[in-house]
């Protein structure tokens, strides 16, 4: 067992950067998720971990061992990888026992491991089963099963559930968070939903065109996104995000935005005072503006665009200075459409990102 540490990893398909200076730890007994959009270089950062792809630049180190020109063979990795194909003439217990097979580890043995991890992930009754005869949840398990029985220094899925219907999808990612704590071996896990990654990380790597855009724990990202992008991915529905700049309303500092003024935080000031910045972008997130019915001074009027109800929630959507801006709120308040009220965007509440590319356009302030 062991940590795992990228030094400025780089990896370029002819002209298209697909991984650039990627530096990251993942700390031994924790696990990781790469997340971000299609094409961010998310798979070709697995890749190179596992010995599928070398690096251009960089150094891949696991504990005190330099692997990046060790054979994957060498690399002690378990590995998920999109789309995993199961043996379909093979029973569950023999998929899962074949990585133990082509080692040459004797049948007794073989079989005890099998066991062993069959009864981890709750399959131990589908052993003899054919692959083909079981769900496609009980067969994503199999391809777990089959991945963690190597005893391996560190584990790699690659969109473990993305092929999962809903359901399943959230009973996975328990599943598989309970088995890496209980394996406590550090793993690698890359997702293009948020959600994955807010539910199963310890540590979440946000990626975007090849780039790190954030690391940090579930916590940090969605409550302190480093930029607006991480604030529009991070999150469902996204942060709202309105154009504005800064400016002082009876001494008070806060932000224009359209014809609204928005006190800044007594936190944010000191932020805000130092800032180059003019041009802002304010962030808020769905879940903490508060709808009234009626009105009072800097709470913003708006016209019901459309109600979205999901049972235990309702996003409502509005248009502020042409942006469209949802709210999340409870099913009790049943707004119509058209109808007016007044949102309330408390200071604290409020996420502020430099606006142009000369003060860093898109980076966190405060
Ligand atoms: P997805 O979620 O769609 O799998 P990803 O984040 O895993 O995307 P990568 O597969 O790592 O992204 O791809 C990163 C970039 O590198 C993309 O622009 C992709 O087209 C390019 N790329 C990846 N593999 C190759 C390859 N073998 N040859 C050429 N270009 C590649």
């Amino acid at each position: 067992m062991a940590s795992v540490r990228f030094n400025n990893l780089s990896r370029s398909f002819g002209t298209v950067p697909a991984v650039r200076d990627l530096s990251i730890e993942v700390p031994d007994g924790t696990l990781l998720c790469l997340v971000g959009p299609s094409g961010c270089g998310k798979t070709t950062t697995l890749r190179m971990v596992a010995g599928l792809e070398t690096p251009d630049a960089g150094e891949i180190w696991v504990g005190e061992q330099n692997i990046t020109k060790l054979e994957p063979r060498a690399r002690q990795i378990g590995m998920m990888f999109q789309g995993f194909a199961l043996y379909p003439h093979l029973s569950v217990g023999e998929n899962i026992g074949y990585p133990l097979k082509v080692r040459g580890v004797a049948r007794a043995e073989r079989d005890k491991r099998v066991a062993e991890v069959a009864k981890l992930l709750d399959i131990e009754p589908l052993i003899h089963r054919s692959v083909q005869q079981i769900s496609g949840g009980q067969q994503q398990r199999v391809a777990l099963a089959r991945a963690i029985i190597q005893r391996p220094q560190l584990y790699l899925l690659d969109e473990p559930i993305s092929s999962l219907d809903a359901v399943l999808r959230s009973t996975m990612r328990g599943e598989i968070k309970r088995l890496q704590k209980m394996l406590s071996t550090a793993m690698i896990v890359v997702t293009h939903d948020q959600l994955d990654a807010l539910s199963m990380a310890d540590t979440i790597a946000v990626m975007k065109d090849g780039v790190l855009q954030q690391l940090g724990s579930p916590d940090d990202v969605y409550s302190r996104p480093a930029n607006t992008f991480v604030a529009g991915f991070v999150g469902e529905p996204r942060m709202n995000l309105l154009p504005g700049t800064i400016e002082r309303h009876d001494g008070r500092l806060g932000v224009r935005t359209g014809d609204h003024w928005l006190a800044a935080s007594e936190k944010a000031r000191p932020e805000l005072e130092k800032t180059k910045a003019d041009r802002v972008t304010v962030g808020i997130r769905p879940s903490v503006v508060k709808v009234h019915r009626t009105a009072a001074p800097e709470r913003i009027p708006a016209r019901v665009y459309v109600a979205e109800p999901e049972g235990s929630r309702v996003i409502y959507e509005f248009r502020l200075i042409d942006e469209i801006f949802k709210v999340e709120s409870d099913p009790e308040l049943r707004l119509q459409m058209e109808e007016e009220v007044f949102l309330e965007l408390r200071p604290e509440a409020l996420h502020f990102f430099a606006a142009d590319q000369s003060t860093g356009g898109g980076r966190r302030i405060a």
